[in-house]
């Protein structure tokens, strides 16, 4: 679905990614790993054209979308994002946010987009706050409904940056739950997160990002099981 070849990105003279070669295959959950400024951020947002590419190519399914001539909001109606925090429009209900996409870009009838919404709202157990607007939800709930709003109009990659990260830690489970309920119905995740616990549990495949490369990866199990650089287990060993 998603292939990075030799990605590389600066700011200035601060080079970021340093030659990214990576894929995401359908239905595999890729979690991403690495040091606060190793470029897990950067990289998310070059694969929905949010952040410049210097040289080389990302492909989302078998297009090129570095090409100059692609359209950016075509490429992000089919790419599903989710970051940290403020993720909804706060003067938008529950339900608006949801369907906003479905009816605005996908140019679904109200009346469908809205009963997908209300299914997809009920599905995660905030049927019940269709109506209400986000500040009168948790931060958890929040962030479940702007889960539910990136894959209301099925994209055909998932990207969630930290999305647990500002949540207080009792309401992390109920985020990374749903995530884990994507899994299982076949979605296709590239994801940041410093919750080893879950990475280990739901990755495909982990990768380590250091520096702007990916210094190793490897199927979930046997990175954290048996990781082979140094800077690996030393990355790893503070989450022990
Ligand atoms: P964290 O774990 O803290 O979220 P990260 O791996 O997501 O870190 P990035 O946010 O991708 O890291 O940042 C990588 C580097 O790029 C950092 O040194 C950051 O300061 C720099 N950077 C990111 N965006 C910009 C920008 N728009 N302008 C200048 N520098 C930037
Ligand atoms: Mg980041």
């Amino acid at each position: 679905v998603l292939e990075l070849r030799d990605v590389w990105c600066a700011f200035g003279d601060h080079e970021v990614l340093r030659g990214i070669d990576l894929a995401v295959h359908r239905h595999e959950v890729v979690v991403l790993v690495g040091p606060s400024g190793s470029g897990k951020s950067t990289l998310l947002r070059t694969a929905n054209l949010l952040e410049h590419v210097d040289d080389g190519q990302i492909l989302l399914t078998g297009e090129d979308i570095t090409d100059p001539r692609v359209d950016a909001d075509a490429v992000r109606a089919r790419v599903g994002t989710v970051f940290q925090a403020y993720n909804l429009f706060p003067h938008l209900s529950v339900l608006d946010n949801v369907t906003l996409a479905s009816r605005v870009v996908h140019k679904r009838p109200r009346a469908e987009a809205e009963a997908h919404g209300r299914e997809l709202l009920a599905g995660i157990g905030l049927g019940a706050k269709a109506d209400a607007y986000p500040d009168m939800l948790s931060g958890g709930q929040q962030q479940r409904v702007a889960i539910v709003r990136a894959i209301a109009a099925d994209p055909e990659l998932l990207l969630l940056d930290e999305i647990t990260s500002a949540l207080d830690p009792e309401l992390v489970g109920e985020v990374l739950d749903l995530v884990r309920s994507l899994k299982d119905r076949g979605a296709t995740i590239l994801m940041a997160t410093h919750e080893m616990a879950f990475a280990r549990d739901v990755a495909d495949r982990v990768v380590f990002l250091d520096q702007g490369r990916v210094l190793e990866q490897g199927p979930a199990r046997e990175f954290f099981a048996d990781p082979r650089e140094t800077r690996t287990r030393e990355f790893l060993a503070r989450f022990r």
